[in-house]
Protein backbone atom coordinates (compact mmCIF):
# COMPACT_ATOMS: atom_id res chain seq x y z
CA UNK A 1 0.00 0.00 0.00
CA UNK A 2 1.37 3.44 -1.06
CA UNK A 3 -0.02 6.70 0.46
CA UNK A 4 1.03 10.30 -1.44
CA UNK A 5 -0.47 13.28 -0.06
CA UNK A 6 0.45 15.44 -2.71
CA UNK A 7 -0.34 15.52 -6.62
CA UNK A 8 3.43 15.85 -7.32
CA UNK A 9 4.61 12.15 -5.39
CA UNK A 10 1.31 11.00 -6.92
CA UNK A 11 1.86 12.34 -10.28
CA UNK A 12 5.32 11.19 -9.92
CA UNK A 13 5.10 7.13 -9.06
CA UNK A 14 1.91 7.60 -11.79
CA UNK A 15 4.40 8.39 -14.71
CA UNK A 16 6.59 5.91 -13.77
CA UNK A 17 3.92 3.39 -13.60
CA UNK A 18 2.70 4.55 -17.33
CA UNK A 19 5.92 4.73 -18.88
CA UNK A 20 5.92 0.93 -18.62
CA UNK A 21 2.33 0.73 -20.05
CA UNK A 22 0.26 0.06 -16.84
CA UNK A 23 -3.13 0.98 -16.68
CA UNK A 24 -4.59 3.39 -13.85
CA UNK A 25 -8.58 2.73 -12.43
CA UNK A 26 -9.81 5.60 -10.27
CA UNK A 27 -12.00 5.67 -7.21
CA UNK A 28 -12.69 9.12 -5.48
CA UNK A 29 -13.83 8.85 -2.22
CA UNK A 30 -14.67 11.14 1.00
CA UNK A 31 -13.21 8.42 3.06
CA UNK A 32 -14.49 6.80 5.82
CA UNK A 33 -14.12 3.51 3.59
CA UNK A 34 -17.16 0.86 3.77
CA UNK A 35 -17.84 -2.79 1.95
CA UNK A 36 -19.91 -0.80 -0.61
CA UNK A 37 -16.09 1.37 -1.70
CA UNK A 38 -14.18 -1.97 -1.35
CA UNK A 39 -16.21 -2.99 -4.14
CA UNK A 40 -15.52 -0.50 -5.92
CA UNK A 41 -11.45 -0.62 -5.51
CA UNK A 42 -12.10 -4.66 -6.06
CA UNK A 43 -13.47 -3.84 -9.81
CA UNK A 44 -10.63 -0.90 -10.51
CA UNK A 45 -8.44 -3.66 -9.76
CA UNK A 46 -9.83 -6.07 -12.28
CA UNK A 47 -9.99 -3.44 -14.61
CA UNK A 48 -6.58 -2.37 -14.56
CA UNK A 49 -3.29 -3.05 -13.62
CA UNK A 50 -3.31 -0.31 -10.97
CA UNK A 51 -6.19 1.41 -8.51
CA UNK A 52 -6.08 4.99 -6.82
CA UNK A 53 -8.32 5.47 -4.10
CA UNK A 54 -8.68 9.28 -3.18
CA UNK A 55 -9.25 10.22 0.51
CA UNK A 56 -10.72 13.71 0.26
CA UNK A 57 -13.80 15.49 2.22
CA UNK A 58 -13.95 17.66 -0.82
CA UNK A 59 -15.27 21.13 0.98
CA UNK A 60 -17.10 22.88 -2.37
CA UNK A 61 -19.94 20.06 -2.41
CA UNK A 62 -21.12 20.41 1.08
CA UNK A 63 -24.00 23.16 1.25
CA UNK A 64 -23.83 23.58 5.09
CA UNK A 65 -20.58 24.09 7.25
CA UNK A 66 -22.24 22.06 9.91
CA UNK A 67 -22.65 18.71 7.67
CA UNK A 68 -18.56 19.27 6.67
CA UNK A 69 -17.61 19.28 10.25
CA UNK A 70 -19.48 16.28 11.01
CA UNK A 71 -18.36 14.34 8.29
CA UNK A 72 -16.27 11.25 9.74
CA UNK A 73 -12.64 10.91 8.90
CA UNK A 74 -10.08 8.00 9.76
CA UNK A 75 -7.65 7.76 7.77
CA UNK A 76 -5.89 5.05 8.81
CA UNK A 77 -8.71 3.22 9.69
CA UNK A 78 -9.62 3.45 6.14
CA UNK A 79 -5.63 2.47 4.81
CA UNK A 80 -6.07 -0.52 7.11
CA UNK A 81 -9.51 -1.37 5.10
CA UNK A 82 -7.93 -1.15 1.71
CA UNK A 83 -4.81 -3.11 2.58
CA UNK A 84 -7.15 -6.38 3.18
CA UNK A 85 -7.11 -5.89 -1.04
CA UNK A 86 -3.37 -5.83 -1.57
CA UNK A 87 -1.69 -3.58 -2.88
CA UNK A 88 -3.23 -0.44 -4.19
CA UNK A 89 -2.64 3.33 -4.39
CA UNK A 90 -4.07 5.99 -2.11
CA UNK A 91 -4.21 9.77 -2.54
CA UNK A 92 -5.04 11.57 0.66
CA UNK A 93 -4.39 15.01 -0.37
CA UNK A 94 -5.35 18.62 1.62
CA UNK A 95 -7.30 20.96 0.39
CA UNK A 96 -4.92 23.38 -0.59
CA UNK A 97 -3.55 20.66 -3.22
CA UNK A 98 -6.81 20.27 -4.67
CA UNK A 99 -7.58 23.55 -5.04
CA UNK A 100 -4.32 25.46 -4.93
CA UNK A 101 -4.81 29.36 -5.27
CA UNK A 102 -2.49 29.26 -8.88
CA UNK A 103 -4.92 27.28 -10.83
CA UNK A 104 -8.50 27.75 -11.59
CA UNK A 105 -10.77 24.82 -10.98
CA UNK A 106 -13.40 25.78 -11.42
CA UNK A 107 -15.93 23.97 -14.41
CA UNK A 108 -17.93 25.61 -16.50
CA UNK A 109 -20.97 23.33 -17.57
CA UNK A 110 -24.62 23.80 -17.53
CA UNK A 111 -26.05 20.14 -16.24
CA UNK A 112 -29.51 21.14 -17.41
CA UNK A 113 -32.39 19.33 -15.79
CA UNK A 114 -29.82 16.44 -14.55
CA UNK A 115 -29.22 19.17 -11.60
CA UNK A 116 -32.49 20.87 -10.76
CA UNK A 117 -34.69 17.63 -9.62
CA UNK A 118 -33.94 15.34 -6.36
CA UNK A 119 -30.83 15.88 -5.08
CA UNK A 120 -30.31 19.30 -7.05
CA UNK A 121 -33.39 20.42 -5.43
CA UNK A 122 -32.44 20.06 -2.00
CA UNK A 123 -28.51 20.75 -1.87
CA UNK A 124 -27.95 23.66 -4.02
CA UNK A 125 -24.75 24.16 -5.77
CA UNK A 126 -23.58 20.45 -4.31
CA UNK A 127 -23.66 18.80 -8.10
CA UNK A 128 -21.17 21.86 -8.51
CA UNK A 129 -18.75 20.76 -6.42
CA UNK A 130 -18.99 17.26 -7.20
CA UNK A 131 -18.03 18.21 -11.01
CA UNK A 132 -15.43 20.48 -9.60
CA UNK A 133 -13.44 17.80 -7.98
CA UNK A 134 -14.09 14.78 -10.09
CA UNK A 135 -13.04 17.09 -13.13
CA UNK A 136 -9.84 18.48 -10.71
CA UNK A 137 -8.80 14.57 -9.55
CA UNK A 138 -9.20 13.11 -13.43
CA UNK A 139 -7.01 16.02 -14.12
CA UNK A 140 -4.05 14.82 -11.52
CA UNK A 141 -4.61 11.10 -12.06
CA UNK A 142 -5.30 10.88 -15.80
CA UNK A 143 -6.86 7.41 -15.09
CA UNK A 144 -8.09 4.85 -17.78
CA UNK A 145 -10.97 4.22 -15.32
CA UNK A 146 -13.26 5.86 -13.09
CA UNK A 147 -15.31 3.33 -10.60
CA UNK A 148 -18.54 5.48 -9.34
CA UNK A 149 -21.15 3.42 -7.39
CA UNK A 150 -24.61 3.07 -8.76
CA UNK A 151 -25.78 4.49 -4.68
CA UNK A 152 -25.44 8.28 -5.85
CA UNK A 153 -27.50 7.45 -9.34
CA UNK A 154 -27.72 10.94 -9.72
CA UNK A 155 -24.17 11.61 -9.32
CA UNK A 156 -23.52 9.06 -11.58
CA UNK A 157 -25.40 10.31 -14.50
CA UNK A 158 -23.93 14.13 -13.77
CA UNK A 159 -20.14 12.75 -14.53
CA UNK A 160 -21.14 11.24 -17.28
CA UNK A 161 -22.55 13.88 -18.74
CA UNK A 162 -19.17 15.87 -18.06
CA UNK A 163 -16.57 13.26 -19.26
CA UNK A 164 -18.87 13.40 -22.91
CA UNK A 165 -18.90 17.24 -22.97
CA UNK A 166 -15.65 17.58 -21.47
CA UNK A 167 -14.19 14.92 -23.80
CA UNK A 168 -12.44 13.37 -21.21
CA UNK A 169 -10.83 9.94 -22.52
CA UNK A 170 -11.46 8.01 -19.04
CA UNK A 171 -14.28 4.94 -18.95
CA UNK A 172 -16.62 5.66 -16.67
CA UNK A 173 -17.75 2.46 -15.06
CA UNK A 174 -20.50 2.09 -12.77
CA UNK A 175 -20.39 -0.31 -9.49
CA UNK A 176 -23.74 -1.85 -8.24
CA UNK A 177 -24.65 -0.53 -4.84
CA UNK A 178 -23.49 -2.71 -1.83
CA UNK A 179 -26.20 -3.46 1.24
CA UNK A 180 -26.39 -4.97 4.34
CA UNK A 181 -28.24 -8.52 5.01
CA UNK A 182 -31.48 -5.91 5.43
CA UNK A 183 -31.05 -4.67 2.67
CA UNK A 184 -29.74 -0.79 3.57
CA UNK A 185 -27.43 0.57 1.32
CA UNK A 186 -23.71 0.79 2.82
CA UNK A 187 -23.17 4.45 3.61
CA UNK A 188 -20.60 6.27 6.05
CA UNK A 189 -23.75 7.77 7.51
CA UNK A 190 -25.05 4.64 8.88
CA UNK A 191 -22.53 4.71 11.33
CA UNK A 192 -24.38 7.50 13.05
CA UNK A 193 -27.53 5.69 13.20
CA UNK A 194 -28.68 4.19 16.79
CA UNK A 195 -28.85 0.28 16.21
CA UNK A 196 -32.84 0.71 16.40
CA UNK A 197 -32.76 2.72 13.37
CA UNK A 198 -30.23 0.81 11.38
CA UNK A 199 -32.85 -1.69 11.76
CA UNK A 200 -35.66 0.58 10.13
CA UNK A 201 -33.33 1.80 7.94
CA UNK A 202 -33.72 -1.45 6.18
CA UNK A 203 -37.56 -0.22 5.27
CA UNK A 204 -36.06 2.44 2.47
CA UNK A 205 -35.03 -0.58 0.48
CA UNK A 206 -38.61 -2.61 1.10
CA UNK A 207 -40.24 0.21 -0.51
CA UNK A 208 -37.92 0.73 -3.36
CA UNK A 209 -38.57 -2.92 -4.19
CA UNK A 210 -42.44 -2.67 -3.73
CA UNK A 211 -42.29 0.56 -6.04
CA UNK A 212 -39.47 -1.51 -8.62
CA UNK A 213 -42.50 -4.46 -8.47
CA UNK A 214 -45.54 -2.22 -9.17
CA UNK A 215 -44.02 -0.10 -11.80
CA UNK A 216 -45.87 -0.42 -14.86
CA UNK A 217 -48.72 -2.07 -12.90
CA UNK A 218 -50.01 1.03 -10.36
CA UNK A 219 -50.35 4.49 -11.95
CA UNK A 220 -47.35 6.08 -10.94
CA UNK A 221 -49.07 9.28 -8.77
CA UNK A 222 -50.58 6.36 -7.12
CA UNK A 223 -47.80 4.21 -6.59
CA UNK A 224 -45.85 6.93 -5.24
CA UNK A 225 -48.56 7.66 -2.68
CA UNK A 226 -48.59 4.24 -1.72
CA UNK A 227 -45.18 3.65 -1.38
CA UNK A 228 -44.89 6.97 0.76
CA UNK A 229 -47.54 5.78 3.24
CA UNK A 230 -45.89 2.58 3.45
CA UNK A 231 -42.62 4.01 4.72
CA UNK A 232 -42.24 3.18 8.14
CA UNK A 233 -43.49 6.63 10.39
CA UNK A 234 -40.23 7.47 11.77
CA UNK A 235 -38.84 8.64 8.48
CA UNK A 236 -39.10 11.73 7.00
CA UNK A 237 -39.41 11.50 3.40
CA UNK A 238 -37.57 14.47 1.38
CA UNK A 239 -38.34 12.84 -2.24
CA UNK A 240 -39.56 9.83 -3.59
CA UNK A 241 -38.87 10.18 -7.42
CA UNK A 242 -39.29 8.11 -10.73
CA UNK A 243 -37.36 10.06 -13.30
CA UNK A 244 -35.93 9.06 -16.78
CA UNK A 245 -32.75 7.18 -15.80
CA UNK A 246 -30.82 9.35 -18.69
CA UNK A 247 -32.21 12.83 -18.32
CA UNK A 248 -33.29 12.55 -14.48
CA UNK A 249 -36.51 14.13 -15.70
CA UNK A 250 -39.49 12.95 -13.11
CA UNK A 251 -42.22 10.94 -15.27
CA UNK A 252 -45.19 10.96 -14.44
CA UNK A 253 -46.40 7.82 -15.70
CA UNK A 254 -44.12 4.49 -16.67
CA UNK A 255 -42.05 5.04 -19.59
CA UNK A 256 -40.51 2.64 -22.46
CA UNK A 257 -37.07 3.67 -21.48
CA UNK A 258 -34.96 2.73 -18.57
CA UNK A 259 -36.34 4.77 -15.21
CA UNK A 260 -35.10 4.74 -12.06
CA UNK A 261 -37.08 5.53 -8.37
CA UNK A 262 -34.88 7.71 -5.82
CA UNK A 263 -35.35 8.43 -2.65
CA UNK A 264 -34.01 10.79 0.12
CA UNK A 265 -35.39 10.70 3.34
CA UNK A 266 -34.50 11.70 7.09
CA UNK A 267 -34.27 8.93 9.90
CA UNK A 268 -33.16 10.05 13.36
CA UNK A 269 -31.91 13.29 11.79
CA UNK A 270 -29.54 11.76 9.38
CA UNK A 271 -29.88 12.02 5.41
CA UNK A 272 -30.07 8.94 3.98
CA UNK A 273 -30.34 8.05 0.00
CA UNK A 274 -31.16 5.08 -2.24
CA UNK A 275 -32.14 4.08 -6.54
CA UNK A 276 -33.43 1.01 -7.80
CA UNK A 277 -33.39 0.83 -11.63
CA UNK A 278 -36.66 0.19 -13.10
CA UNK A 279 -36.78 -1.68 -16.13
CA UNK A 280 -38.18 -0.32 -19.28
CA UNK A 281 -42.25 -0.97 -19.90
CA UNK A 282 -42.85 -3.16 -23.11
CA UNK A 283 -44.50 -1.41 -25.78
P1 LIG B 1 -18.61 8.56 -0.80
O1 LIG B 1 -17.20 8.72 -0.36
O2 LIG B 1 -19.39 7.72 0.17
O3 LIG B 1 -19.27 9.84 -1.15
O4 LIG B 1 -18.62 7.72 -2.13
C1 LIG B 1 -17.50 7.36 -2.88
C2 LIG B 1 -17.97 6.40 -3.96
O5 LIG B 1 -18.47 5.21 -3.34
C3 LIG B 1 -19.12 6.95 -4.82
O6 LIG B 1 -18.89 6.58 -6.18
C4 LIG B 1 -20.33 6.25 -4.25
O7 LIG B 1 -21.39 6.11 -5.19
C5 LIG B 1 -19.74 4.90 -3.87
N1 LIG B 1 -20.56 4.22 -2.87
C6 LIG B 1 -21.06 4.74 -1.71
N2 LIG B 1 -21.81 3.82 -1.08
C7 LIG B 1 -21.79 2.69 -1.84
C8 LIG B 1 -22.38 1.40 -1.72
N3 LIG B 1 -23.15 1.09 -0.70
N4 LIG B 1 -22.14 0.49 -2.70
C9 LIG B 1 -21.35 0.81 -3.77
N5 LIG B 1 -20.76 2.01 -3.93
C10 LIG B 1 -20.97 2.95 -2.98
Amino acid sequence: MKIYKTTKELQAALNSLRQKGQTIAFIPTMGALHQGHLSLVERGMQECDHCVTSIFVNPTQFNQAADLDKYPRDLQGDVDLLSTLGDSIVYAPTVEDVYPTDIDTSVDLDLGSLATAMEGEFRPGHFDGVVQVVNRLLNIVKPEALIMGQKDFQQFAIIKYMIQQLNIPTQLIMGETMRTETGLAMSSRNRRLSDRGRETAADIYRMLCYARDMYGITPLPLLLQEAKVSLHPDFEIEYLTIADADTLIPLDQASTKPAVICTAAFLEGIRLIDNLPLDPIPH
